[in-house]
């Protein structure tokens, strides 16, 4: 079976005509995101279906930011390996910001790269809960920006980098932990 969807995505890969529809579908951000235009999948990733080279010709789903990687890496990965946003930003399809690697390899990174908040900050306004639900504000509905949830926290005076923190998993990483366990443990990776 992956034998089948590798050669499907070399001679996806080959096809300079594709591949330029495809990279037609991709925005370049100034935050140096590529982000996909086309449709997604339930859980914010782009995702779309492919007929042509197909060896029966009924097709197959695709992953946008996957197709990016095989494309502008000149690979196949496994299906068993992640790619992880490192901008967390599910649309990106720019293979600079991704990382190949496990769950845990990204928690770490994130570690060594922030600072550690939340809990320990006796002057947080947020609880834990206040924290899941705006994890599952940003992350889960997809049309709910940062700035939307910046406004419902209005009442507590929350400025608009204490969200980005913490959809990030800056600050209150146990808690991103464990709501990225809980929703996306696996997600992002073909079958
Ligand atoms: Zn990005």
């Amino acid at each position: 079976m992956t034998d089948k969807i590798q050669k499907h995505v070399e001679r996806l890969v080959d096809d300079e005509k594709w591949v330029k529809t495809f990279l037609s579908k991709l925005k370049k951000r100034k935050s140096g995101c590529w982000e996909w235009q086309g449709s997604l999948d339930p859980e914010g990733y782009g995702r779309f279906h492919v007929k042509k080279h197909h060896e029966t010709g009924t097709g197959r789903n695709f992953f946008a930011h996957r197709m990016s990687y095989f494309i502008h890496c000149e690979g196949y990965i496994q299906p068993d390996e992640l790619i992880l946003h490192q901008c967390h930003n599910r649309l990106c399809c720019n293979p600079d910001h991704f990382h190949i690697g496990s769950h845990d390899d990204n928690m770490d990174d994130l570690r060594k790269s922030g600072n550690i908040a939340g809990t320990n900050n006796p002057r947080s306004k947020l609880d834990e809960d206040d924290v899941w639900d705006i994890l599952e504000q940003y992350y889960l509905t997809w049309n709910v920006s940062i700035n939307d949830i910046v406004e419902q926290y209005d009442y507590l005076d929350i400025k608009r980098g204490t969200i980005s923190d913490i959809v990030q998993g800056r600050t209150w990483p146990k808690v991103y932990d464990e709501f990225y366990d809980h929703y996306f443990e696996k997600k992002g990776v073909e079958e």
